[in-house]
């Protein structure tokens, strides 16, 4: 397992931790500030939301190179399964991945919609997905992004998510069984799985992503209660090393919902405590 003690050069800021740079939430700091911040701190790179982005891809994705940092990430598609898919579902997914090519983001992360009108349950719902994503994957290919499926912590299940663990994301990657589709392993899904280390091991080179926050105690809101790394009851090693352990050696990306902690502090602070978390608890 790689050793952060004296080392932060495999972090990376999701946006999402500073309430994704929107007017509303957290500062409402331009991309270009973040990318500064996030430069000045020493960090890998940053994972963008696409409705930060704009029509500004090209542009924002240079700004972070010349920064010297890379865009690690691009969040996501839109639901490609279940009752919130959008009208024009394909032409929408693949705009998302034309965004991510134009950022040269490697990643582009799934978060997959829940459970198909007229079905029940999740294994319907995902052989759709399967069929969705096998659709997508050449068109991603094509232009260097890999798909990464994000299976969620089961509450999310009914209208966010067909997928609960890691190895329900392997189940659909071998459905689709392309080379640049595999998974995202995010501590806030996935802290209380015991398969974990095993689902990891046989995902091996298909881990595209690894995820930080913690999950608080007390949680107080489903979606919007993300902890701070250490903060909380995860098993933050143990995590790492489940997914170090399958060879995974890219960027760990902090990625903190918190509408009523770290969305409301200033957003310098919390890179430095995010920082001296990451190479304390992580
Ligand atoms: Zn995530």
């Amino acid at each position: 397992m790689r050793d952060f003690t004296d080392d932060h050069s495999a972090l990376a800021l999701n946006t999402a931790t500073l309430g994704h740079n929107l007017e509303g939430r957290g500062a409402g700091w331009s991309p270009e500030r973040v990318i500064d911040a996030c430069a000045e701190r020493g960090l890998a790179g940053i994972v963008f939301w696409r409705r930060e982005i704009g029509n500004r891809a090209i542009e924002i994705g240079e700004r972070v190179r010349a920064a010297g940092m890379d865009v690690v990430g691009l969040c996501r598609t839109p639901y490609l399964v279940g009752s919130e898919v959008p009208a024009d579902l394909m032409g929408e997914a693949r705009a998302s991945i034309d965004m991510a090519a134009e950022l040269r983001a490697p990643v582009l992360t799934i978060v997959t919609g829940g459970t198909e009108p007229g079905t029940k349950g999740v294994a319907e719902s995902q052989k759709i997905l399967a069929g969705r994503v096998a659709e997508l994957a050449p068109y991603a290919a094509e232009r260097d992004v890999k798909l990464a499926l994000e299976p969620l912590n089961p509450m999310f299940g009914g209208n966010r998510t067909c997928l609960f663990t890691v190895r329900d994301a392997l189940n659909v990657c071998a459905m689709v069984d392309a080379p640049n589709v595999g998974v995202a392993v995010d501590v806030y899904h996935v802290w209380w799985d015991q398969e974990l280390a095993s689902s990891c091991a046989e995902a091996g080179d298909r881990l595209f992503g690894y995820h930080l926050c913690d999950w608080m105690e007390h949680t107080s809101h489903m979606l919007l209660d993300r902890g701070m790394m250490g903060d909380g009851v995860a098993d933050l090693k143990a995590i790492r090393r489940a997914v170090e352990g399958a060879g995974y050696d890219g960027a760990c990306e902090v990625e903190i919902f918190s509408a009523e902690n770290w969305w409301k502090r200033d957003p310098a602070e919390v890179l430095d405590i995010m920082v001296e978390r990451f190479r304390t608890v992580c």
